[in-house]
């Protein structure tokens, strides 16, 4: 597939078109930022690790009845994506307490919620990306009512696909963020699923094998990032 040029520059993935309207090209970059924007880096290494760890999560849900844009990898850096118009709520889903939910309800980290608690934020820099309920996203004319409740019944449904399957190769999903599209009359799960947007913790030492390692200067940065990327290709058979 022909990459032609570059729609879109964000923080961690760069867009191109390709000869068919349909279809775009998700690069990934090492780059990282946290805090919002505010600390910024390389992680050499991660855009491979984010790109193969997303191609193997989508197909894994694809396989479990999900529909995503995924289409298939292209090469180490690069998937072949439908190109869809971005809802702009980002949604997160919690298994259990980390980042800014302590920060901002004092629960303390780790605390394990008996069932998932689902969030939503306005996908949006220039506002920080706040907090929505439903009536904003609905008033503000970002998703219908019937779109808003597919999508957050399809977060909770990947929450238990992707809970299953890391519990299978010893890891806590603690939290994600997912981003949705519109790609004709139906919405696809869209974006990455990869440790810059998970959370996840080893099972039994709760040590941390996400962007948590970049965000706090825990090191091992990169070596968290492939080893879980070695972790899921390894246990491949198990998403068959
Ligand atoms: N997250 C993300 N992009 C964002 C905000 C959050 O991918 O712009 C992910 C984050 O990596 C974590 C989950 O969503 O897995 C919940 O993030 P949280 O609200 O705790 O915010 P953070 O601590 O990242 O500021």
């Amino acid at each position: 597939m022909k990459k032609n040029e570059k729609l879109y520059e964000g923080k961690a993935k760069i867009v191109y078109s390709t000869d068919d309207p349909e279809l775009v090209i998700q690069f990934f970059k090492d780059d990282a930022t946290a805090f919002d924007g505010i600390k910024k880096g390389q992680i050499s290494g991660k855009g491979v690790a984010n790109n193969l760890i997303s191609c193997h999560l989508f197909s894994l849900l694809e396989n479990n009845g999900i529909a995503t844009h995924f289409i298939k990898k292209l090469s180490d850096n690069e998937m072949l994506v439908r190109r869809v118009k971005i809802i702009p709520v980002e949604l997160v889903v919690r298994n259990v307490a980390a980042g800014s939910l302590c920060k901002r309800y004092g629960v303390p980290e780790g605390q394990v919620f008996s069932e998932p608690i689902v969030e939503c934020y306005y996908k949006n820099d220039a506002f920080h990306d706040p907090a929505m309920n439903d009536d904003h996203i609905i008033r503000f004319n970002l998703a219908n009512a019937d779109e808003l409740s597919t999508i957050k019944a399809t977060a909770l449904r990947i929450n238990q696909i992707l809970k299953e399957y890391f519990d299978s190769i010893g890891i806590i999903l603690v939290d994600f963020k997912l981003e949705f599209g519109r790609y004709n009359d139906q919405i696809l799960l869209a974006d990455e699923i990869s440790p810059d947007t998970c959370r996840f913790w080893e099972k039994g030492t709760n040590r941390k094998l996400d962007k948590d390692r970049f965000r706090f200067d825990l090191g091992e940065v990169k070596e968290a990032y492939t080893e879980m990327l070695c972790l899921m290709l390894k246990n491949r058979q198990r998403t068959k």
